[in-house]
């Protein structure tokens, strides 16, 4: 099956309202072509050097996605372009990312990256840290970076029933700062990205809006 056959495949089986982040970490530039061909135009990538590389070279209607974990060092490659970023996990890297939005005159949609599974190896927020970031004071005066939603991971595991708990966990986090912190002008809450190849429906099924597939799509990564 070719890239193209893949995307559409996983395009028609999504529910129209479903984003879809076409994952092109560690692919060649050829690859990323041959799936905007067939129409896509959200990438994800995980290395802000990588995909500073490909937008140089690809179409500028492109909207790239940053899903990795970023370092505060490297915020400004990626500034002047990024339309999503999904692993905000800190204040100091919203800070900085506020800070390199400004010098380029723009907003920067960000989502907050919360740790939702059972490994200590993934990245995230506690529903803790969540409240104590939006109510605090320094939060409420960054102005050039948005919150558009949650991000999370679930556990790499085959119990379904975990994965399972830990979307409905994210999404329950998601509609209940969604109620409560609603007057917040830097709040645009719309996007929980969860799921990925293996489990981006039972993702949708637990109220995901935003999908993250790379290997269904590309193929296996060598690393
Ligand atoms: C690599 C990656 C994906 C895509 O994973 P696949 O299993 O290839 O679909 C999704 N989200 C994040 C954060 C990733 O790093």
């Amino acid at each position: 099956m070719s890239i193209a056959d893949n995307l559409n495949n996983i395009k028609a089986s999504l529910p129209t309202d479903i984003t879809l982040v076409a994952v092109s970490k560690t692919k060649p530039v050829s690859d990323l072509q041959e799936a905007y061909q067939a129409g896509q135009r959200i990438f994800g990538e995980n290395k802000i050097q990588e995909m500073a590389e490909k937008y140089e070279v690809l179409p500028k209607d492109i909207q790239w996605h940053m899903i990795g974990h970023v370092q505060r060092n490297k915020v400004k490659y990626m500034a002047p372009f990024v339309s999503l970023i999904h692993g905000v996990d800190s204040f100091k890297l919203l800070e900085e990312i506020d800070k390199q939005a400004k010098k380029n005159n723009r907003i920067i949609p960000c989502l907050l990256q919360m740790f939702i599974a059972k490994e200590d190896t993934k990245f995230g927020l506690d529903n803790q840290e969540l409240i104590e970031i939006l109510e605090s004071e320094a939060f409420k005066q960054l102005r050039n970076i948005e919150i558009h939603g949650l991000m999370g991971m679930a556990t790499f595991t085959d119990d379904q029933e975990i994965v399972r708990q830990e979307f409905t966990a994210l999404k329950q986090t998601f509609d209940s700062i969604k109620e409560k912190y609603c007057a917040l002008s830097s709040l645009k809450l719309t996007t929980i990205s969860m799921g990925m190849s293996n489990d981006y429906t039972l993702a949708i099924e637990c109220g995901s809006t935003m999908v993250r597939i790379g290997s269904s799509i590309f193929g296996h990564r060598n690393y």
